[in-house]
């Protein structure tokens, strides 16, 4: 049996597919980079090498997703074992594929995938939409814990651009002094300072409470390209529950919006922090 190493790479929550040249085998279908795995090679170096030749990158970070079997209609039969590749250095340069996209997991079912890679798309769903939103979502509760061990209502924010964190903050409003000093205005500002850009439109925002106007408008300006929240806020929400700005046509730019992610874990540290709030103030 043929062993074949396959990488699934991975942006921003979006992965990358080519479609195959004019007059190569099976034209004009969709597939993952990848390829064979010589017999002197293990499966992440062969996975190197053909991103190397495929792509023109050099592979930094690679994760076993999932392996299948699989048997094509002429009778060949492979172990096809498919890799996430989360970082890599270099820019994409296809030397095997027409034209590439990057799309959601979910609209992989859209594209002509060739069958073994068809046959990975719940994996992927799985592991890139839920995993990687509920474990920044953890980051970003991490912070709101801090905060509310600061004195500060505990709202935590992070941002992330091709699975790296880089901006991150939470409330401050006491520390500072400032009605505005929310997490996602301290995490914006932290991205766009790292990164020295003006604008974070491949990154996703993840806010362990739902966004208030002031912020939505900042995620807007800032061009992110989703957010990601906890709990709903019925007070302030501003990207589902009292308004919609991060989709409204209108303005100049729309973010893709979940909510809901975690969101006991975060009502329940605001809940106990109020309460410890309002018990003080009985005491005193
Ligand atoms: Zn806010």
């Amino acid at each position: 049996m043929q062993d074949v190493a396959v990488g699934v790479l991975v942006e921003n929550g979006r992965v990358l597919i080519g479609r195959r040249q004019r007059g190569a085998r099976y034209e004009g279908m969709w597939e993952f980079p990848g390829g064979k795995i010589e017999a002197d090679e293990n499966a992440v170096d062969a996975l190197r090498r053909e991103l190397s030749e495929e792509l023109g990158i050099i592979a930094v970070e690679i994760e076993l997703l999932t392996t299948i079997e699989h048997r094509y209609a002429d009778g060949g039969q492979f172990h096809v074992r498919y890799f996430l590749v989360r970082s890599w250095r270099g820019e994409l340069r296809p030397t095997i594929w027409e034209e590439f996209v990057w799309v959601s997991p979910t609209d992989l079912e859209h594209y002509a995938l060739l069958d073994a890679n068809r046959r990975i798309i719940g994996h992927l769903c799985k592991r890139l939409s839920n995993g990687d939103d509920e474990q920044f979502m953890s980051v970003a509760l991490e912070l709101a814990h801090q905060a509310a061990r600061k004195g500060e209502v505990p709202v935590g924010c992070v941002i992330v651009a091709g699975n790296v964190i880089v901006g991150a903050s939470h409330n401050r409003t006491e520390e500072i002094r400032s009605a505005i000093a929310h997490a996602e205005v301290g995490a914006i500002a932290d991205a766009l300072r790292r990164r020295q850009t003006k604008w974070l439109d491949d990154c996703t925002l993840y806010v362990t409470l739902e966004p208030c106007p002031m912020c939505a408008g900042a995620i807007v300006l800032a061009r992110i390209s989703r957010v990601v929240f906890g709990a709903h806020d019925p007070k302030a929400g501003a990207c589902e529950t009292l308004y919609t700005l991060t989709a409204d046509r209108r303005l100049n730019h729309r973010a893709t919006v979940r909510g809901g992610v975690l969101a006991d874990h975060a009502q329940t540290l605001l809940q106990e922090f109020f309460r410890t709030r309002r018990g003080k103030a009985d005491d005193a």
